[in-house]
């Protein structure tokens, strides 16, 4: 998607600080972090959010919550977990309209949130 920041990130027109990236996914330290280990695992394929992929998609998200686990754990965040989040839409506090997985660790993530 050419207005798409995290396609740009992907075609690599805007840099990022990168963690992991395959033909499939790319993960990277988010902008803004909001906890001492605070990531974004993406797929490649433009996707706006979960509530938007179709089912064709389900093995590809399974993958990007895979990855999101064993990255946390190389993060150092094994022993004492993490929070996975994927914020959908305005109410969901979504800002970046393309599907991310926020892995956010290093610190306790208070509930509920805010
Ligand atoms: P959302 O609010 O959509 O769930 O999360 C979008 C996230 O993307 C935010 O945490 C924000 O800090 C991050 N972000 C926005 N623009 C960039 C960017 O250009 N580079 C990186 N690394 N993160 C970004
Ligand atoms: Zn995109």
């Amino acid at each position: 998607m050419d207005d798409c920041i995290f396609c740009k990130i992907i075609a690599g027109e805007i840099p990022c600080k990168k963690i992991y990236e395959d033909d499939r996914t790319l993960a990277f330290h988010d902008i803004t972090p909001q906890a001492p280990v605070h990531f974004l695992v993406i797929p490649k394929k433009h996707i706006k959010n979960v509530m938007e992929m179709e089912k064709a998609d389900s093995g590809l998200l399974g993958e990007l919550l895979f990855r999101a686990q064993e990255l946390a754990a190389e993060q150092g965040c094994g022993e004492k977990g993490a929070r996975f989040v994927v914020n959908c839409k305005s109410d969901g506090g979504q800002t970046v309209d393309h599907l991310h997985i926020h892995v956010l660790g290093g610190r306790f993530m208070h509930w509920p949130p805010g």
